[in-house]
């Protein structure tokens, strides 16, 4: 495509979201200023995290290391510096270092062997971490025993405290609050109502935890509403996604 078209459509795409974002705001009592838009580019080349850039975005996420290194690479050669990156996927601990090397902001802390892996790639540097919430974790107790778990990533609220006191404990993470995926043909008001309870607990321990990463295209406006400070938006910003990847 053209690169002046794909700009344009960009730039068509977020004027809506951030309408929506607004919107959304206005609905909830809220200020704009509250909310971080963080632009998850996955499966796009690295051309469209320019035209983001260009565009005034400064926060994109990627979901994959495979992917995301050299993306990032790609936007340094070219200039594109100006670059927040967030890693919003799950992550295996033999990325930990690769990760930690070009993240602003890692969402889907999940389990003590990744703190660990983390704390060990991050070196002197803080690393800022979220903590991924399942929020399907109930229904998954009542599936049939050996049914897959859902590839979401996350652990159950109750065990939210023994990994915050984890990251806590590692001198150069920094625990900066939760993340959540809302469950596959859940409720994602009940979901993120749940997480808003999450975070609030979280805070009281860790007053500095103070981000709720939630909302996608679909939910943004109901992650709003429940406090969200961080939406993490592909879809509907750069468009549908190839099926297989
Ligand atoms: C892909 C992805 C998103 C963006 O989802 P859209 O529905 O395309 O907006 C958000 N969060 C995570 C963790 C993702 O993997």
């Amino acid at each position: 495509m053209n690169p002046d078209t794909r700009r344009s459509q960009i730039e068509e795409n977020l004027n809506a979201v951030e309408q929506r974002i607004v919107a959304a705001c206005d609905a909830a009592g809220r200020s704009r200023e509250e909310i971080t838009l963080v632009a998850v580019t996955k499966s796009f080349p690295w051309t469209d995290v320019r035209h983001l850039v260009d565009l005034g975005i400064r926060d994109v996420g990627e979901n994959r290391d495979q992917e995301a290194a050299p993306k990032v690479a790609e936007c340094e050669r070219a200039g594109v510096s100006d670059v927040r990156w967030h890693f919003v996927g799950q992550l295996q601990t033999n990325k930990a270092r690769s990760v930690s090397g070009y993240a602003h902001l890692v969402h889907s802390v999940d389990r003590a062997r990744l703190v660990r892996a983390l704390a060990t790639a991050a070196a002197a540097r803080p690393l800022r971490c979220l903590i991924q919430v399942d929020l399907a974790s109930e229904r998954r107790d009542v599936r049939a025993p050996g049914s897959p778990a859902p590839p979401r990533g996350g652990v159950p609220p109750a065990a939210v405290g023994d990994l915050a006191a984890d990251i806590d404990a590692a001198e150069n993470l920094l625990l900066d609050g939760v993340m959540a995926v809302a469950p596959l043909g859940g409720d994602a008001s009940s979901a993120f109502a749940k997480l808003a309870v999450v975070a609030r607990e979280l805070r009281a321990s860790y007053p500095d935890a103070v981000i709720v990463s939630a909302g996608m295209s679909g939910d943004l406006e109901v992650a709003v509403s429940h406090g969200a400070t961080h939406l993490r938006v592909g879809t509907a910003l750069l468009g549908s996604r190839p099926l297989l990847r």
